[in-house]
């Protein structure tokens, strides 16, 4: 990634992307993929998943595999990370980025609801991050982690009779997230690994696609921008954070929401 004299190249690097198939994650996979780096995605269930980042590799003439493995299980996690290490490593960075949801009225809400939220988004985060960490402290190599949080990490969306619904389980599992990449960050300091959050806003993603036509507008139309993201809006926020541009930076949460935490 080149601007006016600020080169952003991760040419040799390895970047572990989480839910790198889809959405968010696929763009950070493409952008990744065309900075130069050989890219690891881990993925949960998709069929097509590998031939979804063969063909990213293929594209930007870099190496990159698909690996199926749940974020919330910590022996295929462990296994996993140290394949990929061996594979296309040594790894360098890493996006953990896969997400889930449960939209319910809060009456309807379970134990099982919670389990499935906070398995991947918090304990998820939290493994994947640790596999890798314990790699780099073991043989005192720096690195980045970026971890996808969300802007209802601070706030819940608008809500009225007609659109009452908030995702009370995902918008508390992003604040334990965001609140853990601060522990990370700072436990990890000492070792120059750097930890962030990047927090989206509405993006246009299979995670959205379920809203009602009618909510969407309403939420759309509660934004500055007026408008969801594209995906590959969320990029430019994550390469920075990998890199070593943004090497005094860690600990932080880093919003990019159309405005929405404006009002
Ligand atoms: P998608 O639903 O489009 O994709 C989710 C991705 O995560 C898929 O690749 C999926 O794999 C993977 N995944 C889910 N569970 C697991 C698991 N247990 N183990 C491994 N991989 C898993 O999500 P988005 O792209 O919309 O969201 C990406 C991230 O951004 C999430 O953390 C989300 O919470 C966050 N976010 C999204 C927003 C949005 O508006 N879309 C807004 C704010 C934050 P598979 O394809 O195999 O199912």
């Amino acid at each position: 990634m080149t601007a006016a004299g600020f080169t952003i190249s991760f040419v040799g690097q390895c970047i572990v992307i989480t839910g790198g198939n889809r959405g968010i994650g696929h763009a950070f996979s493409c952008a990744m993929a065309k900075a130069g780096a050989n890219i690891a995605v881990l993925y949960r269930s998709s069929p097509d998943a590998e031939e979804v980042v063969a063909k990213i590799g293929k594209q930007f003439g870099v190496n990159a595999k698909a690996y199926k493995c749940d974020v919330s299980d910590t022996k295929c996690i462990n296994d996993t990370i140290s394949k990929i290490d061996k594979e296309l490593g040594p790894i360098t960075g890493l996006i953990a980025n896969a997400g889930v949801s449960v939209v319910k009225p809060a009456l309807e809400l379970t134990q099982e609801d919670f389990n499935k939220v906070y398995d991947v988004n918090v304990f998820g985060v939290f493994n994947v991050s640790r596999a890798i960490g314990q790699l780099w402290i073991e043989r005192k190599q720096k690195g980045s982690i970026v971890i996808t949080s969300s802007m209802s990490s601070q706030i819940i969306n608008k809500t009225d009779s007609k659109n009452p619904l908030t995702q009370i389980f995902y918008n508390s599992s992003k604040a334990a997230v965001s609140n853990l990449t601060k522990g990370l960050a700072a436990e990890w300091a000492q070792h120059g690994i750097r930890v962030n959050a990047l927090s989206p806003g509405y993006v246009n993603t299979d995670q959205t696609a379920h809203m009602d036509k009618k909510i969407r507008d309403f939420q759309a139309g509660q934004l500055p921008l007026g408008r969801f993201a594209q995906p590959e809006e969320m990029t430019g926020q994550a390469i920075l954070l990998l890199s070593d541009h943004a090497s005094y930076m860690t600990g932080g949460e880093y919003f990019v929401d159309g405005g929405q935490l404006v009002y």
